[in-house]
C-alpha cells in the first residue's frame, strides 16, 4: 500500500476567549442568540488569513490569543495588544443598534478587528486610512458589507479616506490586476517601511493616478482638498481608545 500523505497544514489558529461585560445588557443576549463565539471568531481570523496570507505557511504566527470583550460603550469596536496578545473591544450597545441584522453587523464587526490581529503595516508607518481599507476589504470579501455601504465615491474622498472608501478602490485594483494583488499589497507592508511606489510595482501606476481613474469610472470630479479633514463624516471603528491601541 502507497504510504499514506501527510494531512495538509493548519492555519495557525490562535487560543480564543470572551468576556461579557454586562450579561444583563440586551446586545449580550442578541449576540449570543445570533452568533457561537468560538465559530465566529475562528471565522474571522480564517477570513484574514484566506484574503491575506492565502496558505497556512504564508499566515503570521505570532499571535497567541485573542480576547473578545463585549461591553457597554460609545462607538463600535477597536483592537489593541502586543504581537502575541490581542484583545478586541465591541460594543453591546452597537449591537442592539443593529438588532435587525445583529448577525451580520457582529460577523462583520470581527471581521474587520481579527484583520488588525493579523494585518502588516509597514512597521507602523503605513496611512491609517490604507490600514483600515484592507480590513473592510477584507469584510467585503468576506460577504458582510454593511447595506448602508457604497462603492461610488465623493469628489472630496481621497483614496486613503479609509474604511469602506478605500476598501472598493482596493477591490478595484484587485479586479484589474488580479486576484493576490491586495494579498501582495499586504505582503510588500511586511518589514519595510512604507512607500507609496508599491502601487506602482503592484498595479503599474502611482496610487494617484489610480485614485483618478477610478473615479472616473463613477463620474465623480477630483476635488480632493488639500487638507485632510480626517475622521469627518466617516463611520469610524475606532471611536474610544482608552488604552494606546496598537494595530498589528
Ligand atoms: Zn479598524
Amino acid at each position: 500500500m502507497p504510504p499514506t500523505p501527510p494531512p495538509p497544514p493548519a492555519w495557525p489558529l490562535p487560543k480564543f476567549n470572551i468576556r461579557i461585560e454586562d450579561l444583563a445588557h440586551p446586545g449580550a443576549d442578541l449576540f449570543l442568540d445570533n452568533v457561537k463565539p468560538l465559530a465566529a471568531l475562528r471565522a474571522a481570523v480564517l477570513a484574514s488569513f484566506e484574503w491575506l496570507y492565502a496558505t497556512p505557511g504564508n499566515a503570521p504566527t505570532n499571535v497567541e490569543l485573542i480576547q473578545l470583550v463585549l461591553r457597554p460603550m460609545d462607538g463600535v469596536a477597536y483592537t489593541f495588544g502586543s504581537a502575541s496578545q490581542k484583545e478586541i473591544h465591541m460594543s453591546l450597545d452597537h449591537i442592539v443598534n443593529n438588532s435587525s441584522r445583529a448577525r451580520e453587523e457582529i460577523m462583520g464587526v470581527l471581521v474587520h478587528e481579527v484583520v488588525h490581529c493579523y494585518q502588516y503595516n509597514a512597521n507602523g508607518s503605513a496611512p491609517g486610512g490604507l490600514i483600515e481599507g484592507v480590513a473592510d476589504f477584507v469584510r467585503l470579501h468576506a460577504d458582510l458589507a454593511p447595506p448602508h455601504w457604497s462603492r461610488s465615491p465623493s469628489p472630496s474622498d481621497k483614496w486613503d479616506s479609509g474604511y469602506e472608501r478605500t476598501a472598493y478602490f482596493l477591490d478595484w485594483i484587485e479586479e484589474r490586476q488580479g486576484k493576490g494583488t491586495i494579498l501582495a499589497l499586504n505582503a510588500a507592508m511586511r518589514e519595510k517601511d512604507y512607500d507609496e511606489s508599491l502601487f506602482v510595482e503592484l498595479a503599474g501606476e502611482p496610487v494617484r493616478d489610480l485614485w483618478k481613474r477610478y473615479k472616473a469610472q463613477f463620474g465623480v470630479a477630483d476635488e480632493e482638498p488639500e487638507e485632510k479633514t480626517e475622521g469627518e463624516g466617516e463611520e469610524c471603528y475606532v471611536l474610544v481608545r482608552p488604552y494606546n491601541p496598537v494595530y498589528i
